[in-house]
């Protein structure tokens, strides 16, 4: 068991949570929750069968059910950590089966399609505090899952104007618990920042792998075997589960374009200083660039070793 998560604790932050959705998020929560026994009664619930049985093999849960609407009923916290496509489905599901009181979050990587998707659905007396804990793998599913994933994470709360404060300050709490830092702001400054610090790069990725896969002057042996020089990071970031990746592009469109419209102008710009021989301009980008790295490291949220310094199972994309 992970030392670094701390002992369980003796009474439990909620009587009951609901987990929905048990892929690599939802089991590294389950994993996390039963360690430090957060939860009086753990339920986890996936539409997959094939999911559900192995969160049973791996003794996940409390309760393991496809029973989505079910298993909310009576749960303090319903976590929805299904891609935000299903958003809107889940909640529409669980909606009628919610206890006053009960607090609904989720994992998702945009928020302000998160709220527009779910708040509908929410009945009056229950809570609404979406949250989305910024770590994770290329990795899916209920075996790539693992209860350190959150630790010296952040996890970022984006709760409306009329969100109850004690509401908040219980997900924080939770959050606090798995180990993470917890920062609140608003579902769009949340976006803006996440589409440059996340979901722009793993466009760049996804694209920069397609085009080397399209070449036809260069073979895909060739690209495999000389992988090492500087393609193979975007290999790993390119590997990302397809849906949540597609959902996260669909949901958070404004700031991905807005952003991706000044990567274009930089990149011109570098097009240029190469076209012109303007070293000066390109060494000045990578010394800044460089420096931004090395503060990465400073803050701990990266390690200094080569080979992008991964602890093994922990290969975190910090998304
Ligand atoms: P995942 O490993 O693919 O797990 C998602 C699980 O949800 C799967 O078991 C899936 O079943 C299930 N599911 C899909 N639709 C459902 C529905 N309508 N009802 C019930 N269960 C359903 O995905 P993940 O990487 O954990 O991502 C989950 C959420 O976390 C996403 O919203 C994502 O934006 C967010 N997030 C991900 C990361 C990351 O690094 N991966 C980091 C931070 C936040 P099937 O496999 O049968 O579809």
């Amino acid at each position: 068991m992970p030392d670094r998560l701390g002992p369980p604790r003796e009474t439990p932050l909620f009587k009951r949570i609901t987990l929905i959705g048990l892929g690599l998020i939802g089991s590294s929560i389950a994993r996390a929750v039963r360690h430090l026994k957060l939860a009086g009664t753990l339920v986890a619930a996936d539409a997959s069968p094939a999911v559900i049985a192995r969160v049973s093999e791996l003794g996940l849960a409390d309760i393991a059910t496809t029973d989505v609407a079910e298993a909310v009923t009576d749960a303090d916290l319903v976590i929805l950590c299904v891609p935000v496509g299903a958003y809107a489905e889940v909640a529409a599901t669980i909606a009628p089966r919610l206890k006053p009181g009960a607090i609904v979050s989720d994992v998702g990587s945009v928020k302000a399609a998160a709220i527009a998707q779910l708040s509908p659905h929410i009945p009056p007396g229950v809570h609404l505090v979406p949250a989305h804990p910024v770590a994770g793998t290329e990795h899916s599913g209920p075996d790539a899952g693992f209860a350190t994933l959150f630790i010296d994470r952040w996890s970022i709360l984006t709760p409306t104007d009329d969100t109850d404060p004690a509401a908040v300050n219980a997900v924080r709490g939770f959050w606090r618990a798995l180990g993470s830092n917890v920062e609140v702001m608003t579902a769009q400054h949340h976006d803006l920042v996440l589409a440059i610090t996340s979901h722009v790069p793993h466009l760049i990725a996804y694209n920069i792998v397609g085009t080397a896969a399209d070449l036809e002057e260069v073979t895909q042996s060739e690209v495999i075997k000389f992988s090492a020089g500087g393609f193979r990071d975007f290999t790993r970031i390119a590997a990302s589960d397809p849906t949540m990746w597609r959902d996260v592009f669909l949901n958070n469109k404004e700031a991905v374009l807005e952003m991706l419209g000044r990567f274009n102008e930089d990149l011109a710009a570098l097009q240029r200083a190469i076209r012109w021989g303007d070293g000066q301009t390109l060494f000045d980008l990578f010394t800044r660039t460089r420096a931004i790295r090395r503060n990465i490291i400073a803050v701990g949220q990266e390690t200094p070793e080569p080979d992008f310094g991964r602890r093994r199972g922990e290969d975190s994309t910090g998304q």
